[in-house]
């Protein structure tokens, strides 16, 4: 028996690895099963270069828990170890990588580095007092070793007794870490981690994991049942998907992965473990922000990467330039599939638009290159049902909608029920009317007009009919000075004048006697302040909105108001037309409500 001191500079070993893991510290059988799973791999590869004599046998990965002698045991019968092996492996080599995991680490709060130092196998010791290593080497007249080590730095080497190729890794569990022993503890950590590891495990007679999963598959080999089934696994409990890609590259980086599109609900929901991140089949986490674009985030699914470095701080992450590589090429093929979706059925796509736009309009913001390749698809929708790309509806509108300076302007409505009154006469005109109701839609009109020259989007209450399009032409207004003077004086007297602005315009006979409108900016500005947009315009949201109160004075009712010579008649005359148009919009209520009915009721 070898006994041995590891060297003056790990004292401090154990502590760290129990202080830095310790939010984390179920990982260790992730890394020791990790380990299994390499030992496994390298006898196949061994066995097919025909390097090993006879029959490999099954080749499984056991893990025992024994809750009297407080052990967990992983036992795989992979490729083993000599005692040299174990001492240039595990002595050495682990040892080395701890000084430096030591040195660089001592005074940081990271967690998940462990793995990067080459320390996979010591994170055992979050969980043990005492570790053994029973192991037995493929190699030809190799001799069984035995090495143990209790929690400080002295291990114990020597021969050992196992009989048959491959390792056990027995684990003396610490007395605060007890917990880790009980059967569904583990089953859990199983599920989550190695549910998909490319050799079997077994656990209390059963296989836990799927060593096939679909993405590691050919997509030519897979039928769309294969996908959705797959599905189901992952996401139990969840209607079928709308769509879904299958990553497969191995160049410039490696990255496999099947992201799913759920079939979501209108509103953006960004919840946290829609998407694992793997790498080489083993768990790595669901929190993948620091790969996965926001946007992207309404996906559903799985990436695996060995190129993702996996134990480097969150931070070293968003800047690591294969993971740049990697979300830019998820983005792209995210955007690929929804223009082939669109190219192949227009009619279907359509039909699923509203599933899509949300996320489809939060990556072209966010997302430079995402916007140019979505301008292919993103579509607008208009009052009719028609959908149409922003390219296309340029061209549609330009006829009929540009002003008087060139400027191409589309109008929307974000509640065709409530704007009902604004939307008719526009429609009336031969102007196309769009639907905006999302959400994010005011940074997505704010995005259009900065992407495109010369191009206006107005909400249909923004101004009145006339105006909203300004191609520059006047009409003659029937009321001379003084009789739109009057009128001007009577209905001011009708609205605080720090909110209301009165206007006269001489639109069409035909046209509204009087209209409020908002001013589009200033309206645009003060939701997104509300719906926590802060920034620039905040202290919008704290001020009084402003309205505009167009007044049609070529309109009948008008030309009788100021026609009345009663001054006590004409304010009420004022009064009842200024109610009417506030009614109309919905902005009529409480006290100013009741005394509008009573008295309209009064004068029946
Ligand atoms: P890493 O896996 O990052 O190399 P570890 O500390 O986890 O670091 O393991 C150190 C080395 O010990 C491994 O590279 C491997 O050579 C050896 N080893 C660990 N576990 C096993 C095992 N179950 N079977 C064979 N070799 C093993």
């Amino acid at each position: 028996m070898q006994k041995g001191n590891i060297s003056v500079h790990t004292e401090n070993l154990f502590p760290i690895i129990k202080k830095f893991l310790y939010s984390d510290h179920e990982i260790f059988l992730r890394e020791l099963i990790s380990n299994a799973v390499d030992a496994t791999q390298k006898l196949s590869v061994l066995g097919a270069r025909g390097e090993i004599d006879g029959n490999l046998g099954e080749l499984k990965i056991k893990i025992t828990a024994d809750e009297k002698a407080k052990t967990i045991t992983i036992s795989d019968n992979g490729i083993g170890m000599t005692a040299e092996e174990i001492e240039k492996y595990i002595n050495q080599i682990a040892f080395s990588g701890a000084e430096e995991f030591v040195e660089k680490y001592k005074d940081s709060t990271d967690t998940q580095i462990i793995g990067h130092f080459g320390l996979g196998f010591y994170s055992a010791y979050m969980v043990a007092h005492t570790v053994e290593i029973k192991t037995l080497s493929y190699q030809k007249d190799a001799k069984a070793a035995h090495w143990k080590c209790t929690g400080n730095t002295e291990f114990e080497l020597g021969v050992g007794k196992r009989k048959t190729r491959g390792t056990d890794i027995i684990l003396h569990i610490a007395e605060d870490s007890l917990d880790f022993l009980q059967k569904w503890k583990i089953n859990e950590l199983l599920t989550k981690y190695c549910k998909f590891l490319p050799v079997e495990i077994e656990f209390d007679d059963k296989i836990i994991n799927n060593p096939n999963p679909i993405w590691k598959k050919s997509p030519a080999d897979l039928k769309d049942e294969d996908y959705t089934a797959f599905y189901t696994e992952l996401f139990p409990f969840q209607e079928a998907p709308l769509f879904w890609i299958h990553i497969n590259v191995d160049y410039p980086f490696n990255l496999t992965g099947v992201l799913y599109f759920p079939k979501a609900k209108r509103e953006m929901e960004l919840a946290k473990d829609r998407i694992k991140l793997y790498s080489n089949q083993v768990f790595v986490t669901d929190q993948v922000n620091e790969i996965v674009p926001d946007y992207l985030m309404l996906l559903q699914g799985i990436i695996d990467s060995p190129d993702i470095p996996l134990n480097v701080s969150r931070s070293a992450l968003q800047s690591d330039s294969n993971v740049k590589k990697i979300t830019s090429h998820i983005s792209k093929k995210v955007a690929d599939k929804l223009h082939e979706l669109y190219k192949k059925d227009q009619a279907d796509f359509e039909s699923k638009w509203s599933t899509m736009s949300l996320f489809v309009k939060y990556g072209i913001i966010s997302d430079e290159k995402f916007d140019e390749r979505a301008k292919q698809f993103c579509l607008l929708k208009n009052c009719e049902g028609q959908f149409t790309t922003i390219e296309d509806y340029l061209t549609k509108i330009s006829a009929v909608q540009t002003d008087k300076d060139g400027n191409k302007i589309a109008l929307y409505t974000t509640d065709r029920d409530k704007q009902y009154a604004f939307i008719e006469p526009l429609l009336a005109k031969g102007y196309d009317v769009l639907i905006f109701d999302e959400s994010i839609d005011n940074h997505y009109i704010m995005h259009l007009e900065q992407k495109n020259e010369k191009f206006q989007i107005k909400r249909v209450d923004s101004a009145s009919v006339d105006k909203i399009i300004d191609k520059g032409e006047t009409s003659e207004s029937v009321l001379g000075e003084d009789a739109i003077k009057l009128v001007t004086e009577s209905i001011e007297n009708q609205f605080d004048k720090e909110t209301f602005k009165v206007e006269m315009q001489a639109l069409s006979p035909s046209d509204q006697f009087i209209t409020v409108t908002r001013n589009e900016f200033d309206r645009r500005m003060r939701e997104m302040n509300q719906n926590g947009g802060g920034g620039m315009y905040s202290f919008m949201a704290n001020m009084p909105e402003k309205f505009d109160v167009v007044v049609n004075t070529n309109h009948d009712s008008i030309s009788k108001l100021a026609n009345e010579t009663d001054e006590a008649t004409r304010n009420l005359k004022a009064r009842q037309l200024s109610d009417l148009a506030l009614l109309a919009q919905n902005m009529l209520h409480g006290e100013k409500l009741s005394s509008f009915i009573n008295r309209s009721v009064a004068a029946n």
